[in-house]
């Protein structure tokens, strides 16, 4: 186990602003991994659990232990007649699993390419995109009771997913490190081109069917256009959830505010687009201090300018209090904030 004291976190989050740990651990081995459940004492108001920081705000440093859970790991368990159960520990790159599943002729997950971070952070906010999320494919996700240092086997229907959520960054946040996830894949692919953009993107390319691994190119394509990198631009990806509201609510503001996006989640719940609304409130490519919104895409906040976590967070805020005052609405920030 790697062990580094009075760290910086500056290379281990994509926002690549300076914040400090007490200390930094590494698991690299199962090991690894039975030592640290032995002999760690994890406090969840000092200490932290990070993956490849790609959605993490640091607005302060951490007192404690950041444990940087670095076990690799992938195979496939069982295949039976068109579904195959996939393994991966917590250390894997996302998207290098979601390039191997298509390589074993797999897919399920192609929708989800090119998405940043490790396996093990995946569950957490259940990551998603272009009509597909992880608790779509989800099996099963094990992972470390940090206080009682046993590992715990939650199946799918115990994980609470949600959009862009799940027990383990709501009711358990700080309570359990992902060990690893089980995904089922299918060996017979069936594209899911639900999301529009998608389906045009594949036309540019001259493909009417798709493979698997063409949808995943189509993918990498779009988010490479849409997305500012962040090995260019520090960036959290889109640093707001899209709003959930009630159908009455979303009546109502469209008669207010022509051209309001809507997506219908249910009968009672409709999705607004959360870059809408920061768009019409004026932000897109504005910077406050060293933090900017993207001019690429209103929902993206990047350190323009060598930001602090604070500078970053008060210009979050800001964006937050103009879409409250002018549209009712609160947005809710899907990156994690360490906050002092
Ligand atoms: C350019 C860009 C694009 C993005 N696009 C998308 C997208 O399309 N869809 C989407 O859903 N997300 C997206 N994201 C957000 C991010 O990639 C995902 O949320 C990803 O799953 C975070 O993984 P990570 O390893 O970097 O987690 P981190 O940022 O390191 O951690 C995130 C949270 O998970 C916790 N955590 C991490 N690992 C573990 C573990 N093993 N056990 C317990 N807790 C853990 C941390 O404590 C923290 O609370 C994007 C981010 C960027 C920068």
């Amino acid at each position: 186990m790697k062990r580094t004291f009075k760290a910086s976190l500056k290379h281990l989050n994509s926002f690549a602003v300076e914040a400090r740990a007490g200390q930094l651990l590494e698991l690299e081995t199962g090991q690894d991994l039975q030592i640290f459940s032995t002999g760690f004492r994890f406090d969840p108001t000092h200490d932290l659990i990070l993956g490849s920081g790609s959605n993490i705000l640091f607005a302060a440093d951490v007192e404690g232990t950041v444990i940087l859970n670095r076990i690799p790991g992938k195979r496939i368990i069982t295949e039976s007649g068109d579904g195959v159960l996939v393994e991966a520990c917590g250390g894997e790159n996302w998207h290098q699993l979601v390039l191997w599943s298509l390589e074993q002729g797999l897919s399920g997950i192609e929708n989800l390419s090119l998405i940043p971070g490790l396996a093990g952070a995946a569950p957490m906010q259940n990551i998603g995109a272009y009509g597909v999320e992880l608790a779509d494919l989800l099996d099963s996700v094990q992972a470390l009771d940090l206080e009682k240092g046993e590992l715990h086997e939650f199946a799918h229907r115990d994980c609470e997913f949600a959009y862009r959520d799940s027990r383990f960054k709501s009711t358990d946040a700080g309570k359990y490190l992902i060990t690893r996830i089980r995904l089922r894949l299918q060996r017979e692919f069936k594209a899911n081109l639900n999301y529009a953009g998608l389906a045009e993107e594949l036309q540019v390319m001259g493909i009417d069917v798709p493979t698997a691994k063409q949808v995943s190119q189509a993918v990498i394509r779009i988010r490479q256009r849409k997305l500012p990198d962040p090995c260019v631009i520090g960036n959290a990806g889109s640093f707001f959830k899209n709003p959930v509201v009630s159908r009455t609510t979303a009546d109502m503001l469209e008669k207010e505010f022509h051209g309001l996006p809507r997506y219908p989640l249910s009968e009672n719940e409709t999705k607004l687009s959360a870059a809408w609304l920061i768009e019409q409130c004026g932000w897109k490519g504005r910077s406050m201090g060293g933090a900017a919104v993207s001019d690429q895409h209103a929902l993206v906040l990047v350190n323009q300018d060598n930001a602090t976590g604070s500078e970053i967070l008060a210009l979050a805020n800001a964006i937050g209090e103009s879409v409250q005052d002018r549209f009712d609405i609160k947005l809710q920030p899907e990156p994690r904030i360490v906050r002092s």
